[in-house]
């Protein structure tokens, strides 16, 4: 498997310097890995361009250690005429002694392969640094993936308290219906007028269950329109020929109606009843169309 330790390996092979130990294992993973082979490529082609301007930064000691260490003991020192051990030729070099024909080109190559390490672990880091990058980007999109979960349930469970809510208001509906019932339309002086449908709602259908104990009616109705948010159904119940607000109501998406009037126990038993379309809230006297009317 690909690991850091071959791309330094990869390095010294550029630089002909012998890997020693392990050659065989170097050259055994050369073969099958593209990406040390690139390496090598890479690392031959631009020794030659290696120049001071690359920025100096600490080498792995370890390396540093095997390069100068190949160099001491001859393995790339060509021309190497001076003798002594690589000590004694910094010391000469340092002494300022006139420095030997054979010295610049394995200062050439000492140099080169300190900066083509640091270009190699240079490129290391960078690899790393993406490697990193790309587990985060991962683990990033994993979370978004979460949070996408999330939302769906989420918009599950909002659905769910929707649906409750709908039911919960069925059943109040239904309570109230029997309630209705009891107090209105199971009365045993309950008596039933129709309601007829006014044009344009000549098909709306209704019935007021009315009883004069109770002082109330109740409206069951069909086919009605769904109005505009600003509008509602007004119900008037007439005495002495004149219109009296029996209260408003809205009918549901299928034009279906069930109301309670008002009390109206002051008006004792109405002479007729009609249905308005008023603004939202109804008013004190019948200002729109007739939509139901029946006595
Ligand atoms: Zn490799």
């Amino acid at each position: 498997m690909h690991s850091d330790r071959f791309e330094e390996l990869a390095a010294l092979r550029a630089l002909g310097i012998p890997l020693g130990a392990d050659e065989d294992e170097f050259a055994q993973h050369l073969e099958g890995c593209a990406t040390c082979q690139a390496l090598v490529a890479d690392f031959t082609d631009s020794a030659a361009a290696l120049s001071a301007t690359a920025t100096p930064v600490a080498p792995p000691a370890s390396l540093k250690t095997r390069i100068l260490g190949s160099l001491e003991s001859g393995a790339v020192s060509p021309r190497a005429s001076g003798g002594g051990d690589l000590s004694s030729r910094v010391k000469t070099a340092e002494a300022g002694a006139t420095p030997q024909r054979s010295f610049a080109p394995w200062v050439f190559a000492a140099a080169a392969g300190l900066l083509l390490l640091l270009l190699v672990t240079d490129d290391a880091r960078l690899r790393r640094e993406r490697e990193d990058l790309r587990s985060q980007t991962a683990a990033f999109r994993a979370q978004a993936g979460e949070g996408e979960d999330l939302r769906k349930q989420a918009a599950a469970l909002q659905q769910e308290k929707a649906n409750l809510s709908e039911k919960l208001r069925a059943a109040q509906r239904s309570l109230a219906r029997r309630d209705l019932q009891a107090r209105v339309v199971e009365s045993d002086d309950v008596q039933l007028l129709f309601l007829q449908g006014k044009a344009p709602q000549q098909r709306a259908r209704g019935r007021v269950f009315w009883s004069t104990r109770a002082g109330r009616g109740v409206v069951v109705a069909g086919n009605l329109s769904v109005l505009p948010a600003g509008k509602q159904y007004e119900l008037w119940a007439f005495s002495g020929g004149k219109p009296v607000p029996a209260g408003v109501f809205d009918a549901d998406t299928a034009g279906r109606v069930l109301f309670e009037s008002k009390d109206l126990s002051r008006i004792g038993t109405p002479e007729k009843f009609a249905v308005t379309v008023e603004p939202r809230g109804g008013v004190e006297a019948p200002t729109g169309p007739i939509v139901l009317a029946g006595s």
